[in-house]
């Protein structure tokens, strides 16, 4: 017989096999040696109540009876014929690779053309740029094998359940090597010390079916003839004939919006978020959460999400690592951008979290109109209908932050209250940001209208979560690559651009998806799109 069972139990409890067997036999009504085996099915944390943290658990429990081999089905990947039809994808992030992946599904031979390095060369150069504070514009946080995807954090949770099948995604990261856990636990997360080795996993399958990815490869130039594109040219020269094309190049490959916006393809702007990241001790967060002075050992270091509207602006939590690390994320020198991300132990001090407000167009062009009239070199009025002027927006905010940061990739910082209280800070404290922070006045570095509303929404979490809003607490300078600041329209139903017939913009850099999950669906459903062109 199986059965599911839905439990909740104590921390400790869901942490010792023998004693949730003892349980589960209980709830059953049946002894502890009639249950042969579980698979747990689902497990989220309860912390709301003050006395006590549960784990909700659904199991499905076998009595009498052996457990079925768990996830025995494998997805499978067919060797492509020789005659296989080709589709040409730039960016090997988790649109792309995911894209390629199921074109090997649906009979099309990919070929992935990616501007930076294979992960292992990659993690050279974020040595240099942790270490050194050097930038390399084509290999780097967000350039390279895997995309933005690979040093991330891998938080594999998503809000877009309608977009695409998320069972599909977590199973082919199972697949290709993350942990089971990643099936069941309620928050999925993987961690920037295992997601190389299963990108390249599913680099090494991609090449096995007889796809190809091909890394420094640079997309510089599209051969368009009467609206459809002939030709994919890349920066060393060569020329690749193509059928279809999907671009999938991310949010941070400014160099495609402007090759489409000077080849007369249509962009438009697209609202994005910016702020900062914010670090506290994670023992901090972890009392405010847990309600207790220390984390028991079986609870995991506390996560948050904070959410508040400040006039009429929204202020919000992003991509919260506890356990984590703050990361520079520039893709060019004289730029500061930070993210985070953390291993799979989540087992850092620190608990970080980007912390950004709503950027809309008439706001963002007051503003840069503002600085232009500030600066009498600069007597150009702002467009509205500038498609790049939010791109512009968040350049300037990076360099506002390079500027007042201490040089290289020190970033610019301050402690939490004294940020929202217009203070340099006399000192800080000890942060995980590698390549070291510089003290700075803050209003220089945020547009008024950034920092006010951050501001507002820090003093509003602090009411909220008792202790966060703390000068133990640490806020740099500045999270701005949330998702993108440029949409490249696409037609509802066959995905292709409404003026160039076979290209299919695609994943977080077209506007289509805001992190790793959402991304892979988009490339998962832009291949089928592309399969049924193809044929
Ligand atoms: C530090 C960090 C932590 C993050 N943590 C999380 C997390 O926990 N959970 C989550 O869901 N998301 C997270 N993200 C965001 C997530 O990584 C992105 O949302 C996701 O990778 C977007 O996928 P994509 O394939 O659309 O684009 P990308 O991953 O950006 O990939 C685009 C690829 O295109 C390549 N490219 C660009 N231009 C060209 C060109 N001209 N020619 C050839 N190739 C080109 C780039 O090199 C890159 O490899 C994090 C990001 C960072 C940087």
């Amino acid at each position: 017989m199986q059965k599911t069972i839905q439990l909740r139990v104590k921390p400790e409890e869901a942490a010792n096999a023998s004693h949730l067997v003892s349980i589960l036999a209980q709830a059953i009504g049946q002894k502890q040696e009639a249950i042969s085996g579980y698979h747990m099915l689902k497990q989220s944390i309860d912390a709301r109540s003050r006395q006590q943290v549960w784990m909700n658990l659904t199991i499905l429990a076998f009595v009498n009876e052996s457990p079925s081999n768990r996830f025995q089905d494998k997805i499978e990947f067919p060797t492509l014929p020789n005659n296989a039809k080709e589709v040409i994808i730039i960016g090997a992030g988790p649109a792309g690779l995911f894209a390629a992946l199921e074109c090997i599904q649906l009979g099309i031979r990919p070929i992935v053309l990616e501007r930076g390095k294979d992960v292992r060369a990659r993690r050279r150069d974020l040595a240099k740029l942790n270490k050194e504070g050097i930038v390399n514009p084509e290999s780097n946080y967000c350039f390279g094998e895997g995309g933005a995807g690979t040093y991330s954090d891998g938080k594999l949770y998503t809000r877009s359940n309608k977009r695409g099948s998320i069972d599909k995604i977590l199973r082919l990261f199972y697949q290709f090597g993350a942990d089971e856990r990643i099936l069941y636990e309620a928050h999925p997360h993987i961690g920037t010390n295992k997601l190389p080795h299963i990108i390249a996993a599913m680099r090494e399958q991609i090449e096995r079916c007889g796809g190809k990815v091909l890394f420094e490869k640079k997309l510089v130039d599209l051969v368009i003839i009467n609206g459809e594109i002939k030709e994919t040219i890349t920066s060393d020269g060569d020329r690749f004939p193509t059928e279809a094309l999907l671009l999938a190049t991310g949010h941070s490959a400014r160099d495609i919006f402007l090759l489409l916006k000077e080849k007369g393809i249509l962009i438009e702007a697209k609202p994005f978020a910016l702020g900062v990241r914010v670090e506290h001790p994670q023992s901090i967060i972890d009392s405010i959460q847990y309600h207790c002075a220390v984390r028991g050992p079986n609870l995991p270091p506390a996560a948050y999400n904070l959410v508040e509207q400040v006039s009429d602006r929204g202020v919000f939590s992003f991509c919260m690592c506890p356990g984590g690390i703050i990361a520079p994320a520039a893709t060019a020198p004289g730029e500061i951008v930070v993210n985070g991300w953390s291993p799979s132990k989540r087992d850092n001090p620190y608990a970080n979290s980007g912390m950004v407000v709503q950027i809309d167009l008439a706001t963002a062009g007051e503003f840069l109109s503002k600085q232009h009239q500030n600066n009498h070199k600069l007597n150009s009025s702002i467009n509205l209908a500038d498609t790049l002027l939010l791109l512009d927006f968040q350049r300037y905010v990076e360099n506002k932050a390079f500027e007042m940061g201490g040089g290289l990739q020190i970033a610019p910082a301050a402690r939490l209250v004294d940020f929202c209280t217009n203070k340099i800070s006399e000192n800080l404290p000890d942060a995980s940001y590698l390549p070291g922070l510089h003290a700075a006045d803050m209003t220089s570095v945020l547009p008024n209208f950034v920092l006010q509303t951050l501001q507002e929404g820090f003093k509003a979490f602090g009411k909220k979560m008792k202790g966060y809003y703390t000068n133990d607490a640490i806020v740099v300078a500045t999270e701005s690559r949330t998702s993108s600041p440029v949409r490249i329209p696409r037609d509802a139903d066959n995905f292709q651009h409404p003026q160039v017939k076979n290209l299919y913009p695609c994943g977080e850099g077209a506007g289509y998806a805001g992190g790793i999950v959402s991304a892979a669906m988009d490339g998962q459903k832009l291949a089928i799109a592309i399969a049924s062109q193809l044929k």
